[in-house]
């Protein structure tokens, strides 16, 4: 292995690294090839009480800083990762394995993105004066305190970075612990922040599984989570955040449809189900895995699917030519592989893919089951693997009903080249995240999450702000006060 992956510590705390090896080893595997590229350990009581102890005192000095000058350190870490783009992206994929083709244009990138949309908006944020006739009111924009964050393992950075800008900006302090499965990228863009001014004790990352998540998130000090991950975790760090009534934002997972009209452009359904289905090996919390295509299509498009998935480069993530790459762990790779055998056994065609590779690494090929029916559990469940369910449907009324016929609705998607018809469609759609003519765009400017189980709270544009402050309302009486005795 060529590259440095091991990093000077374990954790990020008041703007330096730290280190506790008595916490439990985690060891950080290249997907790749399955060879472990770094060790950390996960955070213990101290660690974490540390962490806390720091972003409180720091907080509070934050908050009264300048807006403008808030967001300058944010504006310049954003230009800090652009810079070292092609640095933080050959890590990303080493903690990954998703290919350099994609995280050079989708991680940094990204996380820069945020931090600079935030940065610009800081010195903008403000209440509102409210008339009252001889009275008024007005609102202060206030900071919610200390915040953590929880991230998933697919797109570490950019987890980091979505979660930071808005709450930095915002005048909060934030503690962030990756995925124990990718602990990497995080502690570069701590180290990134304080490299742009941001001062200690703001920007803290402690590593850990479940447990260290579930310390934070029921800390006294702590006033907001914000999780990245699966329903199921949702469901107790929601719970275990009510003890104390403390804000939550909840990205989780999602079963997604895409519905393709007969009168689509049929590459560009193809391409936007390719990339709602296999960009990062599939792993993408808002991919659109269930594909409701129209009778008069079906057979064409999924011909032409699978002509165009025999095009993927499969190979070394960090040669640019390669476009799909492995899965994160053996444990995804073995809950991927039982997901194809559940599908081939309750009668889908299994037309293209999904075989696991005999090499060292994860990886299992992009898949495209045809004849899926709504009730197999392929078509029901959140597979997060490159696994694309082609489902066939006759009028519009149908499809939609069916694709909403789902406990998740984080996104979904409508191909057809009749815009009246798409809107309408999209208006009956229960998802937080939709597209017309596209799929898993996720700009900055744009608000991302979900509705039902996949989630509460939005991230990113101005809405996420709404998310990471809370509203002081003053009232101002000029006049005498009018008491009743
Ligand atoms: P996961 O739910 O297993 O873990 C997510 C994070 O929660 C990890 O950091 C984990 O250590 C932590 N955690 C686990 N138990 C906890 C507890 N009791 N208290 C506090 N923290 C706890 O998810 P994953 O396997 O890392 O990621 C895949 C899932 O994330 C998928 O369901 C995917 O859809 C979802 N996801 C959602 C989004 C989104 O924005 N909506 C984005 C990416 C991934």
């Amino acid at each position: 292995m060529t590259y440095d992956t091991q990093p000077n510590a374990s954790h990020f705390v008041n703007g330096a690294p730290l280190e506790d090896a008595t916490g439990d080893v985690i060891d950080v595997i290249y997907p790749a090839t399955g060879e472990v590229i770094a060790r950390v350990h996960a955070a213990t009581d101290a660690v974490i009480a540390e962490a806390v102890a720091g972003a409180q005192a720091a907080q509070a000095e934050w908050a009264a800083t300048p807006p403008r000058e808030r967001g300058r350190v944010l504006t310049r870490a954003a230009q800090i990762l652009r810079e070292r783009n092609r640095e933080l992206s050959v890590l990303e994929t080493m903690d990954t394995g998703k290919p350099l083709s994609e995280t050079l244009v989708a991680d940094a990138t990204s996380g820069a993105d945020a931090l600079e949309y935030f940065g610009g908006i800081a010195a903008g944020l403000t209440g509102e004066h409210i008339p009252l006739g001889r009275d008024w009111a007005y609102t202060v924009r206030e900071p919610l305190g200390v915040c953590v964050g929880i991230g998933a393992w697919n797109y570490p950075t950019q987890i980091a970075c979505w979660k930071a800008a808005p709450a930095l900006a915002c005048g909060n302090a934030m503690i962030f612990k990756p995925s124990e499965t990718t602990p990497l990228s995080a502690l570069k863009v701590a180290e990134i922040l304080v490299e742009a001014g941001l001062p200690a004790g703001l920007f803290n990352v402690v590593q850990g599984a479940g447990a260290v998540g579930a310390a934070l998130t029921t800390h006294p000090a702590v006033d907001k989570v914000s999780l990245t991950g699966s329903v199921p975790t949702g469901r107790k760090v929601y719970a275990a955040a009510a003890e104390s009534i403390k804000h939550v934002t909840m990205e989780l997972g999602g079963k997604s449809p895409i519905l393709v009209f007969d009168d689509a452009d049929i590459e560009d359904a193809v391409g936007g189900a390719i990339l709602g289905n296999f960009y990062s090996s599939g792993q993408i919390c808002s991919n659109g895995t269930r594909v409701f295509v129209q009778k008069g299509l079906r057979e064409r498009f999924v011909a032409r699917m699978a002509e165009r998935m025999a095009e993927a480069v499969i190979g070394d993530p960090l040669d640019e030519a390669t476009n799909f790459g492995p899965l994160v762990s053996a444990r995804q790779m073995e809950i991927v592989t039982s997901y194809l055998e559940k599908g081939k056994a309750e009668g889908a065609r299994l037309v293209a893919g999904g075989e696991r590779l005999d090499r060292p690494g994860y990886w299992v090929t992009p898949a495209l089951f045809d004849g899926v029916t709504d009730d197999m559990t392929i078509a029901q469940e959140e597979i997060f693997g490159p696994v694309l369910s082609v489902l066939e449907f006759e009028t519009e009324d149908e499809a939609v009903a069916r694709a909403n016929d789902t406990t998740f609705g984080l996104s979904a998607g409508v191909f057809t080249r009749d815009l009246a018809r798409a809107h309408r469609v999209i208006g009956r759609l229960r998802a937080g995240t939709c597209f017309v003519n596209s799929y898993n765009d996720a700009p900055v400017e744009m608000p991302f999450g979900g509705v039902k189980m996949s989630g509460v709270g939005r991230e990113n544009a101005k809405a996420a702000i709404e998310h990471y402050s809370q509203l002081k309302s003053v009232y101002v009486r000029m006049g005498p006060v009018e008491a009743p005795f």
